[in-house]
C-alpha cells in the first residue's frame, strides 16, 4: 500500500472504524510517515470537537466504502491546487472537521435514503405509467372484440332466413338520423343499426321501444352513440312484440324511463 492509501484511511483510524489487520496496517506506516502521523492528530481532535456535537458511532461497511470514495475523490484535485494555495496549518482544521462529519453514518445514510428513495419514486411513476397502458390497451381490444362480435351477430341476422328487417325513420327532432332493427321471427334475436343521432347531453341517453299492437311501450335497451353517430346493439324482442309491433327511439334521463317521455327521434312505420 502506497502513502496516499494509508491516507485515505486516516479519516476512519480516527474514528477508530478500521479493522484490527487495516489498523496495525496503518500503525506500521505511521511509524515511517511524519506526514500521516501530524494529519492523524489533527484528525483525532477533529473528531474530539465532532463527539461534542454528536454521538460518534462506529460506521458501517456501505458507510466505510462511502468514506473512502469521497475522501479519495476529495483527494485528488486537492493534492494539486487547495494545498498549494490554502496556508496549510490554519485551515487544516476545517476540512478535516468536515470530512469527518461527511463520514457520521447519518450523513452517508441520509444520502442513501435519498438516492434510494428518488429510485424509487422514479420506478413507481414508471410503474402507473406503464399499468396505465396496459389498461389502455386492453380497453381497446375488448371494445374492438365487442364491436366485432356485434358486427358478426349483425351478419349473421342479416343472412338467417327468418330475418325480419324493418327500417326507422327519423321523426321531427333528428331529421338525419335513420336505423334499421333486423330481428330472428323464430328466436327474437334482434340487433338496432341506427345513425345519424344528435350526440346525446351527459344525463341523457337514447331508450329503445317494442310497442305491439294494443299493448303498451315496452322498455328495450339504453345506448348511446358512438363518435360518428352510429349505434349498433343486441336486442332480444320480447315475445308480445314478434308480430306486428312498433319501434321507436326516445331521449330519457340516463337511468331509463318505464315508460317514454322524451321526444321520438326514430320510428319504424305503424303497421
Ligand atoms: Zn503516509
Amino acid at each position: 500500500m502506497e502513502h496516499q492509501e494509508y491516507q485515505e484511511r486516516l479519516a476512519l483510524h480516527a474514528l477508530d472504524a478500521l479493522d484490527a489487520e487495516e489498523a496495525r496496517a496503518l500503525e506500521d506506516h505511521l511509524q515511517a510517515c511524519a506526514q500521516c502521523r501530524a494529519e492523524l492528530i489533527e484528525l483525532r481532535d477533529a473528531a474530539g470537537l465532532l463527539a461534542h456535537a454528536s454521538t460518534p458511532a462506529a460506521p458501517g461497511s456501505e458507510v466505510r466504502a462511502r468514506i473512502l470514495a469521497n475522501s479519495h475523490a476529495e483527494r485528488q484535485p486537492a493534492s494539486a491546487a487547495q494545498v498549494i494555495a490554502m496556508p496549510r496549518r490554519a485551515t487544516k482544521l476545517w476540512p478535516n472537521l468536515i470530512r469527518l462529519a461527511a463520514g457520521v453514518a447519518f450523513v452517508a445514510l441520509l444520502v442513501g435514503v435519498i438516492v434510494f428513495w428518488r429510485r424509487d419514486v422514479k420506478s413507481r411513476q414508471e410503474i402507473a405509467q406503464l399499468s396505465r397502458q396496459v389498461n389502455t390497451q386492453q380497453h381497446e381490444l375488448v371494445r374492438d372484440r365487442d364491436v366485432l362480435a356485434r358486427q358478426r351477430e349483425a351478419l349473421a341476422l342479416l343472412n338467417s332466413p327468418n330475418a325480419k328487417k324493418m327500417e326507422l325513420t327519423a321523426g321531427q327532432t333528428a331529421q338525419n338520423a335513420r336505423g334499421t332493427f333486423v330481428y330472428d321471427q323464430k328466436t327474437g334475436r334482434a340487433i338496432l343499426m341506427a345513425e345519424g343521432l344528435p350526440a346525446t347531453p351527459a344525463d341523457k341517453a337514447y331508450e329503445l321501444w317494442f310497442i305491439p299492437k294494443g299493448h303498451s311501450p315496452m322498455a328495450g335497451r339504453m345506448f348511446t352513440i358512438d363518435a360518428s353517430g352510429h349505434a349498433m346493439l343486441p336486442e332480444q324482442m320480447p315475445a308480445e312484440a314478434m308480430e306486428n309491433a312498433v319501434i321507436a327511439i326516445t331521449l330519457e334521463p340516463k337511468k331509463g324511463s318505464a315508460v317514454p317521455t322524451g321526444a321520438i327521434y326514430l320510428t319504424s312505420p305503424s303497421s
